[in-house]
């Protein structure tokens, strides 16, 4: 194979805060993340999920704290800098250019050679098992195939972290079942450390090494899916992980 996740030991978020205005929409998140986990960043609509991907991803600075990949500090660099891949749930392709070139983009901004990129862009279009439609333009493609030209342009590069935001909320029910298994196994194929934003907390017990929770800004609970599920700390998390008592 010649896409490899890039190696580190540990992603360190330090006190991370984000003001908007008056509102506090992320408090203080302390968070150490180790190489190759799958992270599942857990809550209802509006407790700081996205808040916390953007950040990581650079689109969207931090008003407080700071961010560790291992002993270099990342939070003051730009996006394309920081080289982390991003999956939306919009997917966010390029319209108009077929999938080889929306996978192969990343590449040729880093001037790789033409022959080089052919190589990588043909490996991540099979891994995400997307093979004979490389010609095709995204809206040829079905939703699902859409998101997977996303997921294989996030891996192409390979980033040091994969940053997921609810990737499947605009797929339905059958697809979203399906993705999710690809998602994982690729995830599995590659190791590549995973952030993975959603509310769905089945979706979070189903693919995440451990889940965060978070609420209102605040991180509320951390653990693999069978503490959590098993030993929810508090009663709010309870409920949230779908106790009814
Ligand atoms: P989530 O992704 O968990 O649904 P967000 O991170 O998008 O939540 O938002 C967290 C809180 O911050 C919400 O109250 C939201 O309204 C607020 N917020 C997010 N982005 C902005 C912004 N650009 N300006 C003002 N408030 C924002
Ligand atoms: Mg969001």
């Amino acid at each position: 194979m010649t896409i490899h996740a890039a190696s580190f030991n540990e992603l360190k978020l330090d006190r991370l805060s984000r003001e908007f205005g008056t509102l506090n929409a992320l408090k203080e998140v302390n968070l150490t993340i180790r190489q190759g986990e799958f992270i599942a960043l857990l809550g209802p609509s509006g407790c700081g999920k996205s808040t916390t991907l953007n950040i990581l991803a650079g689109l969207l600075p931090a008003t407080g704290g700071g961010i560790w990949l291992d002993d270099k500090r990342i939070d003051q660099l730009r996006p394309e800098e920081r080289g982390f891949g991003m999956v939306f749930q919009n997917y966010a392709l390029f319209p108009h250019m077929s999938v080889e070139d929306n996978v192969g983009f990343g590449l040729l901004m880093r001037g790789m050679s033409k022959a080089e990129r052919k190589k990588r862009v043909d490996e991540a279009i099979t891994m995400v098992r997307l093979n004979g439609h490389g010609h095709k333009l995204p809206g040829q493609l079905s939703g699902g195939q859409q998101q997977r030209v996303a997921i294989a342009r996030a891996i192409v590069v390979e980033p040091p972290l994969v940053l997921m935001d609810e990737p499947l909320s605009n797929l339905d029910a059958k697809l979203r079942l399906e993705m999710r298994a690809e998602i994982r196994r690729i995830h599995n194929m590659l190791g590549a450390t995973t952030i993975y934003v959603t509310h769905d907390q089945e979706e979070a017990l189903s693919l995440a090494d451990r889940i965060v929770v978070l609420k209102d800004g605040v991180v509320r609970q951390v653990g693999a899916p069978d503490e959590l599920f098993a030993n929810p700390n508090y009663l709010d998390v309870a409920e949230f992980m779908g106790f009814r008592n």
